[in-house]
Order: C-alpha cells, then sequence, then structure tokens
C-alpha cells in the first residue's frame, strides 16, 4: 500500500515519537528509500560518525535437548532422542581458548529447554567459567530459558537473575522474542508467553544486567503483530532502559515443520524497511545491529545505509540459524571489508558496546580476504 509518509517522517526528523498508527503506515508503505533515509539521518544521530561495531565472539549452545516444540526451530531434539548432547565444561571452555585466540572477548551461551537443569547447573556453570575467565564476559540465557529455571526452582524471575549475575552472568541474549505477540507465537511455539519474555527482560535490567531485544518474522505475523513487537520493546525500555540494542531477522525456513507449510516469506526489502522502521520507532534503543548472518553479508552490509549502525558477530560457531539453513560465514577480515567498503570504519566491541582495540587489525583491512570455509574448518568439531 503507498500512503504518504513524509508528513510521519518529518514528524520523527523534529525529534517526535512515532505512534504504533505511524508505525504501521511506514511498515504498509513500498517507499523504502524515504524511510532508509530517514533511519540513517536518526542513526547519525545517535551514533555520530563513520564506525560501524562488530564483536567477535562464539555461540556456544551447550545443550541441543528442549522440552518445548517450535514450530520454526530446526535446531531442537526430544529428551531421550539418541543425538541429544549437553556439554561438558571441558568442552565449553574449549571453545572459549579457541574464540581468545581469535581475539574474541565473549560467548553468547544458550541452549534448548533441557528438563532436568536446575538453577545449581547454570551457576556452576557461570562461577567456574568466571574464575577461569575473569574478563571473558559471559552473555547467556535468553528468556525462555530464564523461564524454563523457574518452572524447575521455583524461583521467581528476579531471584534467579541476581544468583546469575552473582555467579559471573554478564549480560543476556534477547533470543526466543520472535514475534512478542501471543497471537503468533502460541500458533508456533510453546515456549514462554510474551508477558513472561518481557517480564524476565523486566528482571534481568532491574539487577542491573543490560540486554539486547530481537525480533524474528515472517512466522506467519501480519504488520499489526510487528508494531506490537516494537511497541512493547519501546514500553519496557522506558521503563528500565536496560536494551544495548535491537536486532530484526527473518524466519529461516530449511529443515523447520514451519517452513513446510509457510507460503510466503519477506523478502530482503521487507527486511530493510522492518531494520529502518525498527530505527525510527525505538528512539530509545541506541544499536540496532544488522544481521549479515541470516540475510547474507551484502544486505548486512546495506543495512548500514538503513538505519543500523552495528554488524554483530564473525560468529566463529553457530548451530541454530545454520540448522534452518543460514550458512552465510565471514571472518574478521571479511567483515571489516565489507564495512570498509560501506564506507564505514569497521571497529572491535565487546559485548556491551565499549570498544576493544586490539593491535594491527588495520593490516586486515585489505582486499585480499582470507577464505571464507578457513575459520569454519578450523574451529569443526
Ligand atoms: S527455538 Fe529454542 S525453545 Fe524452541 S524448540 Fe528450538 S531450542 Fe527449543
Amino acid at each position: 500500500m503507498n500512503s504518504n509518509i513524509q508528513p510521519i517522517l518529518d514528524r520523527v526528523l523534529d525529534g517526535e515519537r512515532l505512534s504504533a498508527e505511524d508505525c504501521t503506515t511506514l511498515l504498509e508503505s513500498n517507499d523504502l528509500v524515504r524511510i532508509g533515509l530517514a533511519a540513517d539521518e536518526i542513526r547519525q544521530r545517535k551514533n555520530p560518525g563513520d564506525v560501524v561495531t562488530y564483536i567477535i565472539d562464539r555461540n556456544i549452545n551447550y545443550t541441543n535437548v528442549c522440552n518445548v516444540v517450535c514450530t520454526f526451530c530446526a535446531f531442537y531434539r526430544r529428551p531421550g532422542k539418541p543425538d541429544t548432547y549437553v556439554h561438558s565444561i571441558e568442552e565449553i571452555e574449549k571453545r572459549i581458548d579457541e574464540t581468545i585466540a581469535l581475539g574474541g572477548t565473549g560467548v553468547l551461551m544458550q541452549g534448548g529447554l533441557h528438563p532436568d537443569l536446575n538453577i545449581e547447573w547454570y551457576e556452576d556453570l557461570l562461577r567456574t567459567l568466571h574464575a577461569k575467565y575473569p574478563t571473558f564476559q559471559l552473555h547467556c540465557f535468553s528468556p525462555p530459558e530464564i523461564h524454563n529455571i523457574s518452572l524447575i526452582s521455583e524461583l521467581d524471575y528476579a531471584t534467579i537473575m541476581q544468583r546469575l549475575k552473582d555467579a559471573g552472568l554478564n549480560s543476556m541474549p534477547g533470543g526466543g522474542g520472535e514475534i512478542l505477540d501471543d497471537e503468533v507465537r502460541k500458533r508456533v511455539s510453546t515456549k514462554c508467553t510474551t508477558q513472561e519474555w518481557l517480564d524476565v527482560m523486566r528482571a534481568a535490567h532491574k539487577v542491573g544486567l543490560r540486554t539486547t531485544a530481537t525480533m524474528m518474522f515472517g512466522i506467519g505475523d501480519r504488520v499489526e503483530h510487528r508494531v506490537r513487537h516494537l511497541q512493547r520493546v519501546r514500553d519496557v525500555q522506558d521503563e528500565t532502559g536496560g536494551f544495548t540494542a535491537f536486532i530484526p531477522w527473518t524466519f529461516q525456513r530449511e529443515n523447520t515443520a514451519l517452513g513446510r507449510k509457510i507460503t510466503e516469506e519477506p523478502t530482503g526489502i521487507d527486511y530493510l524497511k522492518m531494520l529502518s522502521v525498527s530505527r525510527l520507532f525505538l528512539d530509545n534503543i541506541q544499536h540496532i545491529q544488522a544481521s549479515w548472518l541470516t540475510q547474507g553479508i551484502k544486505l548486512g552490509q546495506t543495512a548500514l545505509r538503513f538505519g543500523a549502525d552495528d554488524m554483530g558477530s564473525i560468529m566463529i560457531e553457530e548451530n541454530v540459524v545454520s540448522a534452518a539453513g543460514a550458512n552465510n560465514e565471514a571472518s574478521e577480515r571479511d567483515l571489516r571489508y565489507q564495512i570498509s567498503e560501506a564506507g564505514y570504519r569497521p571497529q572491535q566491541r565487546d559485548i556491551l558496546y565499549n570498544y576493544v582495540n586490539r593491535e594491527n587489525t588495520e593490516d586486515l583491512d585489505t582486499r585480499n580476504s582470507m577464505p571464507l570455509k578457513q575459520l569454519s574448518v578450523a574451529f569443526a568439531d
């Protein structure tokens, strides 16, 4: 639908907050370029200059055992199946050592909803890792996992978040958000509800942990669901200020039950529009991340002109979206090259968006990029 979006863009550029209705109008518009230009302008105001950040970390999926069903997931295995695993501490430490050797500053650790792992298991894991790697950042456990711990250990979210923080948790990823609207969530998943996801985030922020917020769209949601998702994230951020970044991406359908049913999937245009509208609507969130891992490196690069100021992770290991068909890879050299070629200055950051300055990273900024497969071969399990 085409509608006159300029008055809305003028208002947002004048510093006014967008309403849900404005958000709907923008998402229904085909005028991607004008929306993108406005998003780029707001990005410049929020994060001035030509720096685009990225992080070197690793996604460690400590278990694939999961006792709920999400029809969009190709990663989980039901308890008791032969190909299930729970990583030992030694296996996790080996992966952390490899990450540190590559200049990494943290891990993003998430897993399935294991029916037997109680709060003490998570505390032991964090305490052991924090004692061995005191400055290495542990960015772990999305809201569905916290909700699962609360069911197993019969504790409220605030107690869990405080205990995990005390054990060494540095921050929390915003995974499991998908679409924060139960009309959609309940059709595709039996994991935590919208309210529970938001309440875990509130609890995390209240004990002083920062988190990200995510959106995975294209799972049967309509524009109104996406708008409600953005509104709910913005409302929590007004209350707590705890979100560092917002990361939208599109459903990766391969090997999933939902993927076999869904007939329409978001286009690259839908992705860029969602990203830009997120930048315009979420006026209280500093960073918007491009998801090159799901969208491909070139669209990730394009996203930098549509409101994103961060390229995310080089993702030394990733098992969840790759199981669903997203097989994009990039080394640090590749990512820095793509950022430079888009006209920006690549800058490594940590999980909390502090700059990390290692020696000789500019040596990486040459056209002759490392072969794309090299890292995955080096770290194949
Ligand atoms: S998305 Fe997470 S909670 Fe859902 S089935 Fe997969 S591992 Fe389990």
